[in-house]
């Protein structure tokens, strides 16, 4: 399976923004962004002293949007051709079916200190949806179902200490999350207005209808 493996840091230096990629160390001084905020290169200064064209603030929009969520460029193209096929706003739709991914669920109930950490445990086969092994990134979760922590994966006493760990962290409003079972519930497909104001996804709808 092919994946990104550069260093994540400079993802957030060359979208000018914190994405939250690292887990834990995103919160602390030791982000690189916070220490070095400037595109990665020997010309990143310049760059981004430059006025970015249209088409440069779409593909940015796009960029940032598919790395925050950790997915490469021909499986965002293809979520982007099921969004624009599905009733509704393409933007929308497009934040939907990222949202619902699998690896992006675990992360968002908790399960992992990044969506990278994530992923590499649902790979690994710790989890399962509806009383089935799913260990498939992608696999795209339904409202009303269920994840919870296989009983025979050794995560589970590591994802109990991380439960408590960060027990005061406010949980998506979308999602129900049993921390001592190590079980959750996606309920609904979240509001726009619950997700990310930071992303801009009429951006992205634009630099697709080029
Ligand atoms: Fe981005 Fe986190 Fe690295 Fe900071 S520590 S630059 S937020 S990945």
């Amino acid at each position: 399976m092919a994946r990104y493996s550069d260093s994540s840091c400079r993802l957030c230096r060359r979208e000018g923004d914190t994405l939250f990629l690292k887990g834990t160390r995103c919160y602390t001084d030791k982000c690189a962004f916070k220490r070095r905020a400037q595109i990665p290169g020997q010309h990143g200064k310049d760059r981004m002293m430059r006025k970015q064209t249209g088409y440069e603030v779409q593909l940015r929009a796009k960029q940032k949007v598919r790395r925050i969520y950790g997915v490469l460029e021909r499986q965002f193209e293809k979520y982007y051709d099921m969004a624009s096929a599905m009733p509704g706003n393409t933007g929308t739709n497009l934040l939907h079916l990222l949202e619902t991914r699998l690896d992006n669920v675990v992360f968002r109930m908790g399960f992992g200190l990044s969506r990278q950490q994530a992923r590499m445990w649902v790979t690994q086969g710790h989890f399962q949806v509806n009383d089935h092994k799913v260990d498939i990134p992608s696999f795209r979760v339904r409202p009303g179902d269920t994840i919870t922590v296989r009983e025979s994966s050794k995560l589970r006493k590591q994802l109990k200490d991380l439960m408590e760990k960060t027990s005061g962290k406010e949980m998506s409003a979308w999602l129900e999350v049993d921390r001592d079972a190590l079980k959750g519930k996606f309920v609904a497909l979240p509001e726009r207005s619950q997700l990310d104001q930071k992303i801009q996804e009429s951006l992205i709808v634009e630099y697709y209808s080029r």
